[in-house]
């Protein structure tokens, strides 16, 4: 399931004043643009004044004249245009149906509202069997009133009880609607309102049966761009009324259950395939006798190290490691226990060597260890101290276990195989001369010259 950004859904045209202009000019604007609120900026806070605060305004007698900034104007939440409706869950519980959707920079960019947000999501995952009927009890906000009522009266108690909407009925029918946006029409233009309310309601009203599902409710408030649904029983009498918003917290609220169980278990996904990933690229640079690195994986170390010697302008140095007479071990003792010296002299070698040096298991019983910043002196150094101590290294049921070295420097313009192939001849002649013991490589222009002599 994909969510969509705020940004893709929020609506960009959005009527908007400064904080400074004065109370009749944000009325003004908000009945010549046909919208029931405006919102208030003040930098990047931002506020909305909605009809019930106009109504208000007037029962307290405030001078439309006075700045905005002597009203108390609910804030509106903010969120960034990049991201998803999911993080503006939360606010749906809020009094103040809108968010508004800001850039990087704080900007105002637009503005999104409870249906938008809802109008976003399949309508599918929504409850599909959930009767209005069980809604019907949630509607507070709304009242049903007699044509004759005086509209004077009418707006008084919608002021005192922030109705948002009324409906008016004859014989209990509806037979109109009277919402905020009737309120900004009646007031901007200063109509008699000792007239009954039937003189300004809008009518006809569109009604829906009390046994429509949540589903067909929403689509048809998205499809009508209604704020709510009269609800009429069999008869075409008053059942009640509900606002979009209390369909779609109530309903949005178990969908977001839905949601976050099965985002859990695609995290619970995700999670054991990244670390099954990690595993498994392990085990492909890994051996599994020594868990020493394996030849694939030393060859892209030894890339890495060799460039950053060639950066640092260091040294770096190469250690081949042959096990003595390993045959006649295994021939001797068996299979397993020439396993066993393999894996001791590998552990034996990590133990003695720095983090940083590279140690791999280049196949039998062969070892290749890398070593930043040593120079070939210290790296021969080394290997006669890690011969030593295979020397003196006591293996169960195994007596006199050696290994030769061949010790070889790593030049700046050398590629692995130069490198490998110099050590390997300094393992050569040591094995020649007698083994147990460690052999300088020559460096590659002496090479190249005994060569061509
Ligand atoms: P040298 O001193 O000249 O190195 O003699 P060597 O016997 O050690 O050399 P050679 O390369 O002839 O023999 C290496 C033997 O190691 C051959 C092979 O059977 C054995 N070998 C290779 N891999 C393994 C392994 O994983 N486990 C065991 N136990 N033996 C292995
Ligand atoms: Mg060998
Ligand atoms: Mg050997």
């Amino acid at each position: 399931m994909i969510f969509p950004k705020v940004g893709s859904i929020a609506t960009t045209s959005v009527i908007s004043i400064d904080i400074n202009s004065k109370i009749s000019d944000a009325i003004k604007k908000m009945f010549s643009n046909d919208h029931r609120n405006i919102l208030v900026t003040d930098g990047n806070v931002f506020r909305i004044m909605r009809v019930t605060d106009i109504l208000n305004m007037k029962s307290r007698d405030v001078d439309m004249e006075s700045s905005l900034k002597n009203v108390e104007l609910s804030l509106v939440p903010i969120v960034n245009k990049e991201r998803t409706v999911l993080h503006t869950l939360e606010y749906l519980n809020c009094e103040v149906e809108y968010i508004c959707v800001v850039d990087d920079d704080g900007e105002l960019y637009g503005l999104i509202s409870h249906t938008d947000i809802v109008s976003s999501i399949d309508p599918d995952t929504l409850m599909d069997n959930f009767c209005l009927l069980d809604f019907l009890k949630l509607g507070k906000r709304a009242k049903w009133i007699s044509k004759e009522l005086k509209t004077a009266e009418l707006l008084c108690d919608m002021a005192k009880k922030s109705f948002e909407s009324v409906i008016i009925v004859e014989d209990l029918k509806p037979i109109g609607i009277f919402t905020t946006k009737d309120v900004i029409r009646v007031i901007e233009r200063n109509e008699d309102l000792s007239k009954p309310i039937i003189t300004y309601m809008s009518s006809p009203v569109d009604t829906i049966g009390k046994d429509c599902s949540v589903k067909e409710a929403l689509e048809f408030l998205k499809k009508k761009h209604y704020k709510r649904v009269v609800v009429v029983d069999d008869e075409g009498k008053m059942s009640g009324v509900i606002s979009q918003k209390e369909l779609i917290a109530t309903t949005y609220s178990r969908w977001a259950l839905l949601t976050k169980e099965y985002q859990k278990e695609l995290d619970d996904i995700n999670t054991d395939l990244v670390n099954k990933n990690i595993k498994y690229k392990e085990m492909a640079s890994r051996d599994q006798l020594t868990n020493l690195y394996n030849r694939h994986k030393f060859l892209k170390l030894f890339q890495s190290s060799h460039r950053t010697m060639v950066e640092r302008e260091n040294e770096m140095s190469l250690v081949m490691v042959d096990i003595d007479n390993f045959k006649n071990i295994n021939d001797t003792h068996g299979h397993n226990v020439g396993d066993s010296v393999i894996v001791k002299i590998s552990q034996l070698l990590v133990e003695k060597l720095r983090n940083i040096d590279i140690v791999c298991r280049w196949g039998g019983e062969e070892f290749v260890i890398l070593l930043p910043a040593v120079n070939i002196d210290d790296a021969v150094m080394l290997a006669e101290k890690l011969r030593s101590s295979i020397e003196k290294l006591e293996i169960e049921d195994v007596a006199n276990v050696t290994a030769s070295f061949g010790v070889s420097c790593v030049q700046a313009d050398d590629d692995i195989h130069n490198v490998v192939n110099r050590a390997d001849i300094a393992l050569y002649s040591a094995k020649a001369s007698g083994r147990n013991c460690v052999e300088k490589a020559s460096s590659r222009a002496a090479l190249e010259e005994s060569f061509h002599n």
